[in-house]
């Protein structure tokens, strides 16, 4: 039994491929955790990778409480099943199943013991005698699986166990593996590339594409609240549904206006309030998403309904409980091919549907998905990470739904109309603006609770509900705070909380002291790893030079890197990297200095009032590290 726990994994394949990138995940004892994704997409290289038959090129893996990169695939304490299960042809069952464990010489009584505590487990006990070739491909997945058992791991690793199996008895070891998991109570890592094995056995998925993981989630909130596009559609069978349309805002109302149809509503804003308001300009092309269970044709759904839509139903799947209606919003469309305009409804088997006929059909908004059209991201995510207001600013008062707001002079700027883009962790309680708690959401084991500020909606996420119809006080991080124009260009950005300054990794030969054998002191010549940055040399520490050398080996050294230090871990200093202070950055209750160094700008915090020529201090314990050309952080 062991938890598993990946950081920063990457995977670069000697041929340059960068297979997996940046995987971070905590697996948790006992987890049935399913790697899905279409194929090429990282699956077996992550799991080969935690099996130790793949190197990992950067990140940490642990199993347990132990740090596993360097430890030998025997002695991770794993079992791995393949798609493959290569028994051995002229042993039997019985003796496929002992072979490791002789290997390992393990006592004969305590073997056959095991032995056939495995076989009750699979239900192969009659099978013992037999060879592979006398039994279906079904048994012998059965008996790969049971020589995984026999080895009692902390961590079962799956790889496509199913997938030379026919469909009636995938469908039947799916059961039977979830039924092992609950058994032996051990963590499995299984992968596929099929969405229902892993929607029917994960406990937790992993959704991947191009090596990057999409979203992990619970299989019902994966199918509920895909993060993006891609996710939506590869979860659930038919597909989601998918309509391009532009969205207007009128009053306390928006009109979806769904392309290339005659299809327009005019639906409630309460819809809409996460949505940030540059997407509902009446011009911005998104993408809208709704299940076919979310559409239907009854007369109670249709009834009251906000969200009414005309359908030219083409042809239908009959499937005895329910039909699958097929149809197209645009009453020119054939209904057949995937358009952004064709539409599959789930109905029930009872219901009656006319070919070519036209009917209403209603459009469960409270389900409705919306993505960006480009970046395929969704707009109206779970928990929002920030928010965009009209505003004004006017004598540099920034003026936010009523209320005005002295901007600090770090932020001044000529009189102006736009938006202002707040991250949700901007906010903190107490301050001058005065707003009521309206709606609160749960989202797994936090809280989305929506704040009104006039007009406005702003969002806090706590871990405890906040009380609804409540007044709560709150300020805004005025550091944190962007302000561009309607088109998006940069009016007065945000301050960076991350200064990337670049850096070399060099081995250097020194003359070091050290102590000999009879106890006296020895000059020697001893390498030691260091980092030039902006021109200053730093000792790199042990940990740091161990993952730069165990991602890049030999390239380490012509790598360029960023160090990543916040303005707080920055300091001004008598020493270190020479600096000239461009400007004093005043937000009010918090002074930062902005400073150059040869051509490259950083944030330093400070309350000195300092100008001309300084010294940047670096603890590069407390700084990431990243490798700047293939994009690869290593600390
Ligand atoms: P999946 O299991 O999701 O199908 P893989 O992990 O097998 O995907 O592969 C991920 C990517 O890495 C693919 O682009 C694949 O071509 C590449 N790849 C896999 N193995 C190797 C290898 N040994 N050498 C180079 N590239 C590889």
């Amino acid at each position: 039994m062991a938890n598993v726990s990946l950081k920063h994994i990457y995977k670069v394949y000697p041929n340059g491929v960068k297979a997996v990138n940046d995987f971070n995940m905590d697996i948790e004892d006992k987890e049935f955790i399913v790697f899905v994704g279409p194929s090429g997409c990282g699956k077996s290289t992550t799991l080969r990778m935690i099996a130790g038959l793949e190197d990992i090129t950067a990140g940490e893996l642990r199993i347990g409480d132990e740090v596993v990169n360097d430890v030998e695939p025997k002695d991770r304490d794993i079992a791995m099943v393949f798609q493959n299960y290569a028994l051995y042809p002229h042993m039997t069952v019985y003796e496929n199943m002992a072979f490791g464990l002789k290997i390992r010489k393990v006592p004969k009584e305590e073997i056959h013991e095991r032995i056939l505590e495995a076989a009750k487990i699979l239900s192969i006990t009659e099978y013992l005698d037999r060879k592979p070739k006398a039994m279906s491909g079904g048994q012998r997945q059965r008996v790969a699986l049971g020589r995984a058992i026999l080895r009692n791991p902390k961590v079962f690793l799956l790889d496509e166990p199913l997938s030379n199996l026919d469909a009636k008895l995938r469908t039947q070891m799916r059961s039977e593996i979830a039924k092992l998991h609950e058994k032996l109570q051990t963590t499995f890592i299984y992968v596929t590339h099929d969405q229902v094995e892993a929607m029917t056995m994960g406990s937790r998925i992993v959704v991947m594409k191009n090596g990057v993981v999409q979203q992990i989630e619970k299989p019902k909130d994966l199918y509920r609240y895909p993060v993006n596009k891609f996710v939506a559609g590869f979860i659930g069978t038919p597909q989601m549904n998918f309509f391009e349309a532009t969205l207007t805002n009128e009053g306390d109302k928006v009109r979806i206006k769904f392309l290339n149809t005659t299809n327009e509503i005019l639906v409630p804003d309460e819809y809409f309030l996460k949505v940030k308001p540059e997407y509902i300009d009446g011009k911005t092309v998104v993408t809208i998403g709704l299940r076919c269970e979310n559409i239907s044709f009854k007369p109670e759904d249709l009834e009251g309904a906000d969200a009414l839509l005309n359908v030219k139903i083409s042809h239908l799947e009959e499937l005895g409980t329910e039909t699958l209606v097929y149809g197209d919003l645009n009453m020119d469309g054939d209904g057949f091919t995937e358009s952004n305009t064709r539409v599959i409804i789930k109905a029930s088997g009872e219901e009656e549907f006319t070919k070519g006929s036209v009917v209403k059909a209603a459009f469960d908004l409270k389900r409705m998905h919306i993505f960006d059209k480009e970046t395929e991201e969704t707009i109206l995510p779970r928990l929002p990470k920030e928010m965009a207001l009209p505003c004004e600013v006017r004598a540099n008062k920034l003026i936010l739904a009523g209320n005005e707001i002295a901007l600090p002079k770090a932020m001044h700027t000529a009189d102006c109309d736009g938006k202002v883009i707040i991250p949700v962790e901007a906010i903190s309680f107490g301050g001058e603006l005065m707003t009521t708690v309206v709606k609160v959401e749960q989202v797994n084991k936090q809280y989305l609770n929506y704040l009104k500020l006039n007009d406005r909606y702003l969002f806090v996420v706590t871990d405890e509900p906040l009380e609804l119809n409540k007044e709560i006080s709150i300020s805004i991080d005025p550091k944190m705070m962007k302000i561009v124009s309607f088109n998006n260009e940069v009016i007065v950005d945000s301050l960076p909380l991350i200064n990337h300054i670049p850096a070399k990794f060099l081995k250097v030969k020194e003359l070091d002291t050290i102590t000999g054998k009879n106890g006296k002191l020895k000059k020697k010549h001893v390498f030691n790893f260091k980092f030039d940055v902006e021109g200053v040399i730093y000792p790199s520490p042990d940990t740091i030079s161990k993952k730069v050398i165990g991602a890049l080996d030999v390239k380490a050294f012509d790598s360029p890197y960023s160090i990543d230090v916040s303005p707080y871990d920055l300091k001004i200093a008598s020493e270190g990297i020479p600096a000239e202070v461009e400007a004093q950055l005043d937000y009010g209750t918090e002074h930062f200095l902005q400073v150059m160094v040869n051509g490259n700008k950083y944030i330093v915090r400070s309350d000195e009032k300092l100008e001309g020529n300084v010294h940047l201090a670096l603890d590069i314990n407390n700084a990431g590290v990243t490798e700047t050309k293939i994009n690869m952080k290593l600390v």
